[in-house]
């Protein structure tokens, strides 16, 4: 018989922390919690594996699901010594969503379930508290109504508007009992005439339509967002986590709050969370109330003068920080809890590693290395490299004229200038135009993901450091100012009101999250400084690491910010971006235009100068590391005009002759050009050209080693090659170039032949090319292109319904095809070194940067990979993970 539900609570649990597979994270953690003896509120978990079985089964249950259930929650009435639906004595429960991963906010939770008409009566007698009992009972009908019965928000906040405005009461606390039993009545009717039927009142009935409705948004439109964008499999599913209640709701001694052990923006090793006196559950996070520090030292640091936890429940809060650091010592990471004080009591509701920015990632990585919980190899493996990218990016210039419009909370930090929007649609749709926006709302909900999402930051005007605005503009690495009260939104209008002053719709402003300041107009910004915890974290990923990181550059700016973040080499420097110089075009263009060898060479002998200073430059910046110059690629026709009338104004201004280059024009047309006269077909068809390359290339070599002492390491590359032939002649014309030159310059410097392997047949054939060549760079944006026979260029019309359909899981010019592509690089891999052991192998597709791909090369066992610029640190960060991970044998487990 299959286990379907697993119990904890009361000291003791079925499960552990091993098994978020099968329980989820939520569930897992309680279960572990219970074990360690902390106060859980007893329940029960329904495994993911009920969820499997769910979608794979037309929506229904294994058929001893229900006995399973009922013997979990008699378990937990006994425990807890109440009865589910007992109208005297009744046990009320919360319905939980909880996945593998965390996703926050993606499904809702339903508190308060097991309440009805006569049960509610039954709590208000237990409390000696009727106000409570219905305040518990109106939460639960509209969360119920909004998550099981599709009736939304808005319809049972117009109702409590109406009775506040009545009553002349302003916050839910003040609303008494009777207040509350009429709201009620008034829910009740409400639900009565959207559903034709009354609200449900049998307890089973509830709790079936809480556990079907956690299923059921497992498949919403916002969980499979948040899956796509996190990488998250849909085959995972959900668990369900049924939980006695415990009430933040039963008056002064009672409270809810959430808690970080450490802080999440900043890594700072301090207690940081909020806390309302009074409330249950989402009140914290859903910016209704503006929550009071834990601390005092919080309180004092934001200003506030609601006493903090600290101060207010002195005892309760001491037992709590026990608890807290308990929890960090057992799981070694940074926690993030939720709990409840019930009449002085404390529970805890849930556990999890916290989500935080990349400065704290590091700061906590390091820090716990030094505290001695981790090793310097685990704090390496800490850090997602991806999130690396939020520090490599520039921050405001703090010298810069700032105007600050709206004060808020520094919820994530970063800066980011872009044009106001109101709406997540908007912003999704102007995001996708490239434009650059920032959200501004009252207050985020998972309804706006993609527009956060698309947005450069987040500006809330209502909500603390722990709202959702916060914790996913975080979790995303968008800046984010939450809290800024003195903005004032007419979302109608299309504007915001700051300290007197109109904003439209289109305006732009500056953010900045690290102060939580709104700045008016586009503010300068600086370039990171990578120290401190960054750079001893490199250091350690620098231990692990084998896969060399190079970088993809070309112009002096490139190179200079490689060599910066470590790059050890240039393993792509395409030398047709130096041709599209205005220096150089027009000599290009001759040359393009001349009728015959001579008058090529002609041209050439121009464009040589230029070539050899680049060259020349690129050589002192990555003084006596490798660079890898790769022949020209592009076919001929790119370098002049297409058009008719762009010709003719190009022969007005150059004096070049119209009609023939119009002709040439013509010539040079192809078909289908990606597959036409380019690459080393190019040096096949006209040798001068890469002749005039070569030359450059190692006349820049022996330069730059005659004036610094040190020699570059020149690693000439020819593009596109198929055959072992065409490597031999391009070998041969390197060689025969290259000894002349050393001839005339009586010195000589190392270089290395190789080929770019972008071409099926070259992957297959790589032994004949070995012969030839000393390296192969895997070329994957080709390969792959050529491997599909789909054009980067024009894929964009269909992989979106590719992605879509789940055809392709991912973007293979993203994220490299392992299979298909893969296999091809495995088998040149193999073959090349065949004839050449030890044979000199990376890659420097864009690949190169993105840290699956990455693990594949590690494993793989190429000798580098090269990316751009600014993914070098991402690169180390990932190629020493990868080696961790080789080492290990497992495959570490991702912190999504
Ligand atoms: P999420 O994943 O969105 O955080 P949760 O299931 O953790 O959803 O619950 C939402 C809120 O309800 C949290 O504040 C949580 O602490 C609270 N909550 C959940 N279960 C209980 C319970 N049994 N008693 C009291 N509060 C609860
Ligand atoms: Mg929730
Ligand atoms: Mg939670």
């Amino acid at each position: 018989m299959t286990k379907w539900v697993y119990g904890f609570g009361g000291g003791s649990a079925d499960g552990d922390a091993s098994m978020k597979n099968l329980l989820g994270g939520k569930g897992a953690n309680l279960a572990e919690m219970s074990s360690l003896g902390l106060p859980v509120p007893p329940g029960f978990t329904i495994t993911t594996e009920v969820c499997t079985w769910y979608y794979a089964n037309g929506e229904t249950y294994p058929a001893d699901l229900e006995t399973q259930v009922q013997a979990a929650l008699a378990q937990v009435e006994g425990v807890v010594g109440k009865t589910f639906g007992d109208a005297a004595n009744p046990l009320l429960v919360s319905v939980r969503s909880g996945a593998r991963a965390s996703m926050p906010g993606m499904m809702d939770t339903v508190l308060n379930l097991g309440l009805n008409d006569q049960t509610v009566e039954g709590l208000a007698a237990l409390s000696g508290d009727r106000r409570f009992a219905f305040d518990s009972y109106r939460r639960f009908i509209t969360m119920y109504s909004n998550v099981v019965l599709g009736i939304g928000h808005d319809q049972f906040e117009e109702i409590l508007d109406d009775h506040k405005d009545r009553l002349g009461v302003v916050i839910d606390t003040d609303l008494t009992a009777e207040n509350w039993e009429k709201v009620v009545a008034d829910y009740k009717a409400l639900v009565e005439q959207e559903l034709g039927k009354p609200f449900p009142q049998d307890p089973k009935d509830q709790l079936w339509g809480a556990v079907g409705a956690v299923f059921e948004s497992w498949m919403n439109d916002r969980a499979k967002f948040y899956r796509r964008m996190h990488d998250i499999p849909e085959s995972w599913g959900t668990a369900v986590n049924v939980q006695s209640m415990v009430f933040g709701n039963m008056g002064e001694t009672s409270a809810t709050g959430v808690a970080f052990t450490r802080n999440p923006s900043t890594g700072e090793n301090k207690l940081y969370g909020e806390f309302l006196i009074n409330a249950q559950g989402e009140d914290v996070v859903a910016g209704i109330r503006t929550p009071q520090s834990l601390t005092r030292a919080g309180r004092e640091e934001m200003g506030e003068t609601a006493l903090s936890m600290e101060e207010a429940m002195p005892t309760v809060f001491s037992q709590f920080v026990d608890v807290t650091g308990r929890l960090e010592g057992h799981y070694r990471d940074m926690q993030d809890i939720e709990f409840t004080v019930e009449q002085g009591r404390l529970w805890m509701l849930q556990t999890r590693n916290g989500k935080r920015t990349a400065k704290s990632a590091l700061k906590i990585a390091v820090d716990l290395a030094h505290e001695g919980v981790i090793s310097h190899d685990e704090a390496v493996s800490r850090v997602e490299p991806a999130a690396l990218d939020q520090l490599l990016h520039p921050t405001l210039d703090p010298n810069a004229a700032r105007t600050v419009v709206a004060a808020g909370l520094p919820a994530s930090p970063g800066a980011a200038t872009g044009k106001v929007v109101f709406d997540a649609d908007e912003a999704e749709r102007l995001g996708q135009q490239g434009d650059a926006v920032i959200l501004v709302r009252e207050e985020t909900s998972p309804e706006d993901i993609h527009g956060m999402h698309a947005a450069r930051g987040i500006v809330t005007a209502r909500g603390g450091m722990t709202s959702h605005a916060a914790v996913v503009a975080r979790g995303m690495g968008r800046p984010c100012v939450s809290g800024a009260g003195e903005i004032s939104i007419n979302e109608k209008a299309g504007t915001f009101i700051a300290r007197g002053r109109v904003f439209k719709a289109g305006e732009v402003i500056t953010i900045d999250g690290g102060k939580g300041e709104v700045l008016d107009g586009a503010v300068a910004m600086i370039e990171p400084e990578l120290t401190g915890d960054f750079q001893t974290l490199m250091a350690w990923a620098d231990e692990v690491r084998r896969l060399k990181v190079r970088a993809n550059a070309e112009t002096p700016l490139d190179a200079r910010t490689a060599r910066g973040f470590g790059a050890e080499g240039i393993g792509l420097c395409r030398t047709e971006h130096m041709f599209f110089d205005d220096t150089r075009i027009a000599a290009v263009r001759e040359m393009i235009l001349a009728d015959d060898e001579q008058g090529r060479r002609a041209a050439l002998a121009k464009i040589a100068p230029f070539q050899k200073s680049d060259f020349v430059e690129l050589f002192t910046i990555m003084s006596g590391l490798p660079v890898t110059v790769r022949l020209l690629d592009p076919p001929l026709h790119e370098f002049i005009p297409h058009s008719d009338a762009d010709i003719d104004a190009l022969a007005a201004g150059s004096g070049l002759d119209a009609e023939k280059l119009k002709r040439r024009a013509r010539e040079l047309h192809e078909t289908n050009p990606m597959l036409g006269h380019r690459g080393c077909r190019l040096g096949v068809a006209y040798p001068e050209i890469y002749e005039m390359q070569v030359r450059a290339i190692l006349e820049a070599a022996l330069e730059v080693k005659a004036a610094s002492g040190v020699a570059p390491i020149p690693e000439i590359m020819h593009p596109l090659v198929a055959l072992g032939l065409e490597m031999k002649y391009l070998r041969d014309l390197t060689d025969r170039t290259a000894e002349a030159v050393f001839g005339e310059a009586g010195d000589r410097v190392e270089y290395l032949v190789g080929t770019m392997v972008e071409l099926p047949r070259a992957a297959l054939r790589a032994a004949d090319l070995a012969e030839h060549a000393e390296f192969f760079s895997f070329g994957t944006n080709d390969l792959t292109q050529t491997t599909f026979g789909i054009s980067r260029d024009d894929s964009g019309r269909f992989l979106q319904a590719y992605l879509d359909k789940g055809i392709f899981e991912n973007d293979p010019f993203v994220r490299l095809d392992q299979n298909g592509v893969g296999d091809l690089i495995r088998i040149a891999e193999e073959r090349g070194r065949t004839v050449k052991p030890g044979m000199k192998m990376g890659i420097c597709g864009e690949h190169g940067g993105d840290p699956s791909s990455i693990a594949f090369c590690e494993e793989v066992g190429l000798d580098y990979v090269s990316c751009s610029p600014y993914r070098v640190p991402i690169a180390r960060l990932a190629a020493a993970q990868a080696a961790l991970s080789a080492r290990s044998g497992v495959e570490r487990e991702k912190d999504r």
